[in-house]
């Protein structure tokens, strides 16, 4: 049964700076994806001038310039940089060792096994349209990296004609092992169609606008992908206990990703979907990103007051949004109400800002209700889950070739059936006459 609800603010989407409908995102990808494909690096120089204004001599970086580069960056930003990736590294190295290779004796002599192999060569990408979100190259790089992936390519769009220097350092410190300075549609398609100078990938991971996702889409099975990371949302969970205050700080610190990225709250108590609202409108005349901000939480953002917790759960688990924040008085209790979100964050002492830059979880989460069937990224997205089989026991392999004989012959396959013939005749001691 649907909970009820009632709208102390609804979503009113209207033409934004974002790509909208009027905008065929699909058609433009795919022009960028054919044109790449057929005329490689001349193709890629091209949309690279187009959409990034960006034409250098090289987009890979040298060792030189990576020295150079990272030499321009603060040093109290380095510094952070590598207390962030311990954290990172830190989760990602327990996901590791949650993942087992295991062997099982099934019969007598009949081994199944398991194995997870890294993926050989992986295209991290690091958005920066608009932010240097250098965070994402700490999240796909080194979780790649803990994976055991030999090769990473890094791409990351210039900003405003720049280099984005800490993320370059981000890229380099986690272990990228090569950087290019390449973004949108062109960076993702060079590494999954390969050209001259960027080799071909076999997967490709990162976050992105609704270009590099869409692209990502088209692309996939000729190429794995990470998941559907695009633009951002939030969502919280709130009752009386929660304050007004923080809750439009922690909604607004997520409307400033872009103008298409929502912005939901949930609450069982009017007073503070209210006062949330008032404090958004407040927070918003200082904010300093208010004219992103101002747009997605004008135009997508919503209060929603629902009639008890449960239902807010509820509700909470049909949007199955990115991240869900909990600032309630029992905030575990999400974990047993809700299973659709790309990442929690319980109660008032932590936030989705600490997920995104710090904490150490993985900030690349599935968006537009993918939570629905994938988790976000992490080191599992990097291996291939592979089985084995050994037998080592005739007559155990004899019994296993009749019951594949008569197995494929329910299916007419009559050359299957014999490779099991084959072994109950070897095998077994009562000949098969075959
Ligand atoms: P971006 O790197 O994703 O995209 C920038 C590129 O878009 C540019 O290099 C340009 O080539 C291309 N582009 C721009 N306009 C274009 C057009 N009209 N046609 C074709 N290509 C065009 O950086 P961004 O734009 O700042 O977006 C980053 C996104 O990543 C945000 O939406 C943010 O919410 C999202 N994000 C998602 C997650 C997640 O896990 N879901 C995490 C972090 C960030």
């Amino acid at each position: 049964m649907t909970a009820q609800r009632t709208f102390l603010k609804k979503a009113t989407p209207v033409a934004s700076s974002a790509p909208s409908s009027s905008t065929d995102v699909p058609a433009i990808v795919r022009g960028v994806i054919d044109d790449i494909r057929r005329d490689g690096d001349a193709a890629v120089r091209k949309y690279s001038e187009k959409f990034d204004k960006w034409s250098p001599q090289s987009f890979k970086l040298s060792p030189g310039d990576i020295e150079k580069i990272i030499a321009r960056v603060p040093q109290q930003t380095l510094d952070d940089i590598k207390e962030v990736q311990a954290n990172v590294r830190r989760f990602a190295e327990a996901q590791r060792k949650s993942i087992t290779d295991f062997e099982v004796e099934t019969a007598p002599g009949v081994f199944l096994g398991q194995r997870n192999n890294p993926i050989d060569s992986v295209g991290a990408y690091v958005p920066g349209g608009r932010y240097p979100l250098l965070a994402s190259a700490h999240m796909t790089v080194i979780t790649a990296k803990v994976a055991g992936v030999p090769n990473v390519i890094g791409c990351t769009p210039p900003i405003r004609g720049e280099i984005p220097s800490a993320t370059v350092a981000a890229l380099h410190y986690a272990g990228a092992d090569e950087i290019f300075i390449l973004g949108g549609v062109q960076a993702v398609a060079a590494m999954a169609v390969g050209t001259d100078t960027i080799k071909k990938v076999d997967f490709i991971a990162g976050p992105g606008n609704a270009f590099v996702a869409e692209a990502k889409r088209q692309l996939f099975g000729e190429i794995g992908i990470d998941l559907f990371a695009g633009p951002t949302e939030v969502l919280i969970v709130a009752d009386e206990t929660a304050d007004p205050f923080m809750v439009a700080t922690d909604l607004l610190s997520q409307a400033e990703h872009g103008p298409d990225s929502p912005a939901v709250l949930i609450t069982t108590s009017e007073e503070v979907g209210k006062k949330t609202i008032d404090a958004c409108t407040e927070l918003l005349k200082t904010l300093c990103t208010a004219d992103i901000a101002s747009v997605s939480w004008g135009n997508l953002g919503e209060v929603v007051l629902a009639n008890n917790i449960d239902d807010a759960f509820a509700i909470a688990d049909e949007y199955a949004y990115e991240h869900v924040q909990v600032l309630t008085a029992s905030p575990r209790d999400a974990l047993t109400k809700m299973s659709h979100y790309g990442a929690l964050f319980l109660g008032p002492m932590t936030c989705v800002s600490y997920g995104d830059k710090c904490i150490g979880t993985n900030h690349v989460l599935p968006t537009r209700g993918a939570s629905r069937y994938t988790g976000g990224l992490w080191v599992g997205k990097y291996l291939r889950t592979v089985t084995y089989q050994e037998v080592r026991n005739a007559e155990e392999s004899g019994k296993l070739g009749r019951l594949c004989g008569r197995a494929a012959r329910a299916e007419l396959f009559e050359g299957h059936a014999r490779s099991g013939d084959l072994r109950a005749h070897n095998y077994l001691a009562d000949k098969f006459d075959w």
